[in-house]
């Protein structure tokens, strides 16, 4: 189905699986790479090579977005690409908060600013007096306790969480209590689920452990 007659229930989906919504971020950056190369077409199968997965997977999940390729050359990879960004990204970008400004949290922001995507982080919180009111990559730092405000004038969404794990329920509450939508949490300390907001954990040692042991002997 050509992009356009997708209709708008389709490209606001909300239900799709979360695996699914992975992998098509992932579909997205390698397909840009296909088009730096001037590439403009690709088949499902080239798909899989470049992820490491099956093409039976990447055509389900194409197929659950509503597209289809042709036959003979495959799918239009600028139109994918094109769709894929409209099921992701709002059309406004969305605004994000780093909470607790050590070697991650700056790292962080350096690293998605220069990505310069429709995920914009506009401010982040510490607690240490040092880093209060400094610019971290085009970022200011406010004091914790600045966070509800700052949170709603903002109109932030999304609250990405770097502090250390003891005090990562109590970053939550406040996120909650400010309104937040979704919560990335890069602590080793699982959150609790809390009603109406979008929680992804991030744990370094269960990707490495997953390494490990498909390389053991
Ligand atoms: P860090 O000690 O360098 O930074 C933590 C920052 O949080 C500090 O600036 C501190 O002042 C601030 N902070 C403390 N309490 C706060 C509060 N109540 N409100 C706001 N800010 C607060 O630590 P890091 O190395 O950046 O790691 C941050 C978290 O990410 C830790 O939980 C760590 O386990 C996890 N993590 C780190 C890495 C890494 O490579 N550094 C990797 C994976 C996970």
């Amino acid at each position: 189905m050509p992009v356009n007659k997708i209709t708008n229930d389709l490209l606001t989906m909300k239900n799709l699986p979360d695996k699914t919504v992975e992998r098509l971020s992932q579909y997205r950056r390698s397909l840009n790479n296909q088009l730096v190369k001037g590439k403009t077409h690709i088949f499902s199968h080239e798909i899989a090579n470049l992820l490491h997965i099956t093409p039976v997977q990447v055509r389900r999940d194409i197929m659950l977005i509503g597209y289809s390729g042709t036959l003979r050359k495959g799918y239009d990879i600028k139109e994918m690409v094109d769709l894929i960004g409209k099921i992701i990204d709002t059309e406004e970008g969305q605004k994000i908060a780093v909470i607790g400004m050590g070697n991650l949290g700056k790292a962080f922001i350096h690293y998605l600013q220069e990505k310069r995507s429709k995920l914009n982080i506009v401010a982040a919180f510490d607690i240490n007096p040092e880093k209060i009111n400094k610019t971290y990559a085009g970022v200011k730092c406010y004091h914790f306790d600045q966070l509800v405000e700052i949170v709603r004038s903002e109109n932030i969404s999304i609250g990405i969480i770097t502090t250390p794990p003891e005090v990562v329920s109590q970053i939550a509450d406040k996120l909650n209590e400010a309104g937040i939508k979704g919560i990335l949490n890069f602590t080793p300390k699982p959150l609790s689920a809390r009603e109406g907001i979008y929680l992804e954990e991030y744990d370094m040692i269960t990707s490495l452990e997953k390494v490990a042991y498909f390389v053991k002997s």
